[in-house]
Parts: structure tokens; sequence; C-alpha cells
């Protein structure tokens, strides 16, 4: 063994990512021959690997003693010519490990861009030199003149210290506020720093032209970056670097994005706040939203939230202050109901399927208005949420259906590849010539999916002739098929906005932010599922899916005047009574969500309490459910703190119960504190640990805190 002349002696927390839930804890320790400051990343020996790391605050009571006879091992290296992640960096890092029930390590080097895990010193060093310099500032994209409602919304998020909920309709002019306030930002500050969070990456590459034709001439090509999991590890580590070092004065990104290294951050943007896809689903189960509003309150960063459909979470926390609900009145609501540029918004028509002729995807009604558009020249989006040709293929003769073999789920029938897909584990196998089970040749599929509807709109729309050039119709497909390949989206849309395309079907993926200029008719054909979802924010969740499907209507006042077709949503429905609709149709969020809000008042449910989810993967369900049953009695006998206060409901399968072959289980956990059930959640994991050791036929287990899907 080799003694170093002089051995290392400064002892330092490092966060490194052990696996989840590791008996390793937070942060270990290491030796260096020189003090590091907390931040500092670094290489260190963890195992036979050389792991990246973080230099993190000392803990209060030093850490835990390494035992008796062990001596640290030194840190291997340090990333030169990188600054150290500041304070209030680790500080959000460490909130978001300890709320989401998380290591500090994971939560941190999760943060960072893999490729900084990867990079030798000189490939790093390399890219830190390439990192751009700031061009010389030119002449900025003349802003526009602020409508009334955009003025008053301008001035109070100047004024007030916020959270600000921007609630405005789909082409209220709510991006200009938001260009106009990152501008304020900026030009107060030359080191200040924006960052934009927007729900899909899908949606980046528009608001970035825009942003980037508003700033670029202002500060530079490379002061505006994005971060999304769309990007390359080159394209990530550059744009994080920029961020990093202040050199990007405006970040674009997804979820991840707010976890970026901003220095100077002034300003944070949520976009389409309530959209479910801020909810990370995978590791530390965090929300972005929550988090950027922690992180601007931590920072002093103002913090706008926007929506056409806040999520009723800040609904309720923008609503008048009520004495005993310290929830509500903590955000400064900002309406803006009028349509900016665009024209009214889309008339909506409910379409009573119970009146109508059975068995057909299109209603007369529906079909005649599709043809008639279609004849002027006009653009249709037809939307069904569920991708494939058929859900299931179905046996007569003998009951037989296409279930798939590893999950307890049907294989979708995919008809242009003569497929049978699952759309849970992937699992594929050709379309049977005959059912499999008694030899029937007649196996027909049941229900529809965006594949049938492209193909009987098809066949419906035949004979009918566009325009005054007289060409025959047609129809195109956009979903998560026809998407896969790198740029196919993009190609796609610029078909439809190239109108080349008349009547175009998908699901959620173009019902969301897209500028369509020519389309004056939107059609949910089936968006009754939901309804009767188990899930309590379904009607949440439709009623803001199809309002902003509606808002892809109609977006272009002056073709909307010249074509003089006011633009329509059409609802086909077996409920045509259900508030849902009924509020969709006078455009009323504010009444639907306080009706709610009522409802979850009375129930006690969020945000009027607070969950968690704990939930156990495992070779049986009743392994499952052992495992949380078990963890359960522990709780109790332990009589943990907060456990007065935290209610915790039986074990139950999954809706899908069965996944690749692992049974799922959940127990929720609901109190009317949220300190209380954090206290608990912390004080359990111990015993989570403890009890999984015991359980053979467990997988895994993990807590998620606020569950966006019950
Ligand atoms: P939102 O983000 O609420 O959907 P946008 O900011 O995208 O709305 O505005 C919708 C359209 O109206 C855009 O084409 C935008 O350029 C235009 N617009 C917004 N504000 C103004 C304004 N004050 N004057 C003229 N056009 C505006
Ligand atoms: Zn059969
Ligand atoms: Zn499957």
């Amino acid at each position: 063994m080799n003694t170093p002349a002089e051995p290392p002696s400064h002892l330092l927390s490092i966060a490194v990512s052990t696996p989840a839930h590791s008996a390793l804890g937070d942060l270990l320790s290491y030796a260096s021959a020189a003090p590091l400051p907390p931040g500092t990343l670094v290489r260190v020996p963890l195992g036979s690997r050389e792991v990246l790391g973080v230099v993190w605050d000392a803990p209060p009571d030093g850490g835990a003693p390494l035992p008796e006879g062990v001596a640290p091992r030194a840190i291997a290296g340090v990333l030169e010519g990188l600054a150290p992640l500041d304070a209030p960096w680790r500080r959000l890092v460490q909130f978001a490990a300890r709320y989401y029930q998380r290591s500090v390590g994971e939560v941190a080097l999760a943060a960072l861009p893999p490729q900084l895990r990867e990079l030798g010193p000189e490939q790093l060093a390399r890219r830190l030199r390439r990192a751009p310099a700031p061009s010389s500032p030119a002449t900025a994209a003349p802003e526009v003149v602020p409508s009334p409602e955009q003025a008053h919304a301008m001035a109070a998020i100047e004024a007030g210290p916020g959270p600000f909920l921007l609630f405005g309709s789909t082409g209220s002019g709510k991006t200009e506020v938001y260009l106009h306030c990152i501008a304020r930002a900026l030009a107060a500050d030359p080191a200040a720093q924006a960052l934009v969070l927007v729900p899909e990456i899908n949606l980046t590459p528009q608001l970035e032209a825009r942003v980037r034709a508003r700033f670029a001439p202002l500060y530079g090509e490379a002061a505006v970056v994005s971060l999304h999991s769309g990007m390359t590890g080159p394209q990530r580590l550059r744009s994080w670097l920029a961020a990093h070092a202040g050199q990007a004065r405006i970040v674009l990104g997804t979820r991840m994005a707010v976890f970026a290294s901003l220095p100077g951050l002034a300003l944070i943007v949520v976009d389409e706040e309530h959209d479910p896809s801020y909810k990370q689903q995978e590791g530390a189960r965090y929300h972005a939203r929550d988090l950027a509003l922690w992180r601007g309150h931590d920072q002093g960063a103002r913090v706008i939230l926007g929506s056409a459909t806040p999520s009723l979470e800040s609904w309720h926390a923008s609503s008048p202050a009520t004495p005993g609900d310290a929830r509500s009145g903590r955000y400064q609501r900002l309406s803006m109901p009028s349509r900016i540029g665009a024209g009214e918004l889309p008339q909506v028509r409910i379409v009573d399927m119970g009146q109508q002729p059975r068995g057909s995807a299109f209603s007369p009604p529906l079909l005649a208005a599709i043809t008639e558009r279609v004849q002027r020249g006009e653009q249709c989006l037809v939307l069904l949420n569920r991708r494939g040709f058929a859900p299931v293929l179905h046996c007569h003769a003998c009951g037989w259906k296409s279930d798939c073999p590893h999950c307890s789920a049907h294989q979708v029938f995919h008809k242009s590849d003569r497929t049978l897909r699952c759309h849970h584990c992937g699992a594929t196998s050709r379309v049977p010539r005959a059912c499999p089970s008694c030899g029937n040749l007649d196996i027909t599929p049941i229900g529809r999916g965006t594949e049938q509807l492209e193909e009987q709109l098809g066949s419906l729309l035949r004979n009918v002739v566009v325009g005054p050039q007289g060409r025959a119709a047609r129809v195109a497909r956009i979903d998560a098929d026809t998407t896969r390949a790198k740029g196919a989206l993009e190609e796609q849309l610029a078909h439809v906005h190239a109108g080349e395309v008349d009547v175009l079907v998908g699901t959620q993926m173009v019902a969301k932010g897209h500028d369509f200029r020519r389309i004056t008719l939107v059609a949910a054909v089936q968006p009754d599922g939901a309804l009767f979802s188990s899930d309590f924010r379904a009607p949440e969740r439709l009623f803001a899916l199809l309002l902003q499907a509606a808002g892809r209507a109609g977006r272009d006042a002056h073709y909307v005047a010249a074509q003089g077709s006011p633009p329509e949503m059409w609802i086909q429905t077996w409920h045509p009574d259900h508030p849902v609709y009924a509020a969709l149709r006078r455009h009323d969020w504010p009444s639907f969500a306080d009706q709610q809000l009522a409802e979850r008042a009375g129930a006690g449910m969020p945000p009027f309490a607070w969950q968690a989810l704990v939930r156990a993967d495992a070779s049986t369900q009743e392994a499952a459910q052992g495992f949380l049953t078990a963890a359960c009695e522990a709780a109790r006998a332990a009589g943990l703190p907060g456990g007065e206060q935290v209610h915790l409901y039986p074990p139950v399968p999954l809706a899908v119960q069965r996944v690749a072959n692992v049974e799922r289980a959940q127990m929720l956990l609901e109190s009317g504190s949220r300190t209380a059930l954090q206290r608990f959640l912390a004080a359990w994991q111990p015993l989570l640990h403890a009890e999984r050791a015991r359980h053979r036929g467990l997988r895994r287990w993990l807590i998620d805190v606020d569950p966006q899907a019950i």
C-alpha cells in the first residue's frame, strides 16, 4: 500500500449519485489535499468506479463519523474551469430531495447534464473554450403596443412581488406579457437571467423562435438557450454551461430546466402551468411548477404562472383570501379574457350521440360541418386520444381478445403494419389470420383509434371537392406513431401549415399550443371516457384539454373574417348535460373551477389536503400489497411523528395492475397538514427500507409526493 508523503488533510462531504434509497445515505466523506468550496464539481472513487460528485455543505453535526480505522478515500480530481454551483442551487436540490423523499446526491446529479459525467478534463476544457462569446447588441424586434389587459398585467407584475397567475384565454397575449417582463428584468441588471418553462419539447421550437427574434438582436444569439431531453448530450451541455456561466440570459426548457444553474435568476415563467407533464414520473418525482415557485421565493425571483385553464391548486391559491384558509390569497391573479389578433373564441357545439344513428364515428351533423368547411378550403382538426386502429381485436365465436401476454391490458390493433402492440410494455406480434383460440376466421376490431378515423374520413370525404381549384380532399394523421422519426413532427406540421392537409386527425399531441392559421373547426369525437375515470383530476384535465383544443380554431381573425365562417368546437357525447360540457360551452373556467373546488373542499381532497402514494412492484399482487400492509403496520407500531394527522388508505392494485409481468400496487396517504405528511414520510423511510428486506418477491418501492394521477 502506498502512503502519500503528505496525506490529504481536508474532509469533504460529497454528493454522489448512489442508487435510490441506498443505505449509503445522502453524502459521502472524502479527503482532499486542498480545501474546496461547496458546489465544486469533483470526480471521486465510488466502489471500483470513478463518478462525478458535488462538494456539499458540511452537515451541522460534521456528518457521519467514518468507522474506526477507515481512512476516507481521496477525491480523484476537480473539474477545472467550472465555477462552483452556487448556494441557491444547492438549497433547491436540498429542498427537492427532502420534499420528494430522495437522496441529495441523486437529485443533484440528475440535475446536471449527463455529459458532465462522461467528459475527461481535456474535453471539458475544450468545451469551455468553445462556449460562445456574446455578440454586440443590435436593434430589437419592435414590441407590440400592449392591450389594456396586457398593460394592466405588465404593470401589476412590475409592482408586486408575486407569484402571479396570468389567467388568459388562448391567444389573449400571455406570451407577449412574458416577453415584456423578461425584457424589463434583463434590462434592469446586466447579470439578470430568466427561466421560461414549457410543458412539452414540441412547443419549445415555436417559443424559442419568438424569444430569439425579440432578444437575440439585443443580447446576441448566445443569450437564448434551450434545455430539454430531446437535445443531444453535447447540445445540453453547451446550454447548461452557458446558463451556469451567465452567458445565457434566457433559458427555455421543459421541466428538467427548473434545476438549471442560473446564478442571475431574476424571473421564472411557467407557461401552461396546469400541464400534467410538469410532474416528473421517474426517479425523484418532482413537480417543476412547484419547485419553480419555491425557487423563485428562495432566490427572490419573480414567478409568473400562465394558463387559460389554471390548475385548481393555482386557482385556489389565487382566489381571494378567506379567513381560516391560509392557502387562498397567496398569488396575485391577473385576468386577460379577451383574445388579441385572433377572433372570437370558437362556439362550442354539443352533439347528443343518444340522438344520432348508432355505429358511426362521425355523427351526420358533424360530418356535414366538416364537409362544408373543407369545400370552402378551410381546415378541420379531429381529435381522439387513442392511437392505433382499434384498441382490441375480438372473436365473437369464443370471446378471445387480443390481450397482452405480459400486462393486464389489451394489445392494440395497428392496421398499417398488421401488428398487435401493447402500449404499456411494447410487446408486438403479427395480427393472427384466425382466432388463436378457436380458429374462427372472423376476428373483428372493437372501438376506434386515430388510424381508423383517418381511414373512415378518407372514404367519407372521397367525393368532396376542395375550393375553386377543385382538388380532392386530403386527410392526414399526426400521433406518436406517425412522428417516431426525428423531424417527422415538424415535417407533418409544415404540410398542415402549407395547406396541403384539409382534415388533420390527431391525439392530444396536436391539441396543444400549435399556431394553426387556417383551422376553423375542431372536433372531439369521443371525449367521454375521461368523465368516468377514477382519478378525481380527470374532469379538470378534460376541460383543460378541450379548451386548449378549441383554442386551435380561428386563430387568425383576418382569415376568419375573410372566410365569413366563425370558428367552432364540436363535442360528440353521450352525456350532453355533464357540467364539464356545460361550462365548456360558456368558456367558463372560473365557475367550473370554483364548482370543482367546492366539491374538493367538501371531500377533503387536494388542494385542501395533501397526498402521497407509496407504490410497490412485485412478482405477485399479494407480495406487492403484503409489503404495503406490513409497512403500514410498522408505521402504526412505531407511532411515527405526524402519524395522528395522516390517513393511510388500504393498498389497492393500480388501474393497469400488471405491466411487463410486474404486479403493481399502491397505497394512498392523505393529510390536512403538509408538514405532518412530510414528517411522517421522512420518519417512515427507514422502516420501509427495513421492511423491504423481509419481502422476497418485491422488485421495488417508491414514494410519490403530491401525485398527479391516483
Ligand atoms: P397567448 O400566449 O395568450 O396564446 P400570444 O401572446 O401568443 O397569446 O398572442 C396571440 C397572438 O396575438 C400572437 O400572434 C401575438 O403576436 C398577437 N399579439 C399579442 N399581443 C398583441 C398586441 N398587444 N398587439 C397586437 N398583437 C398582439
Ligand atoms: Zn375464437
Ligand atoms: Zn404489455
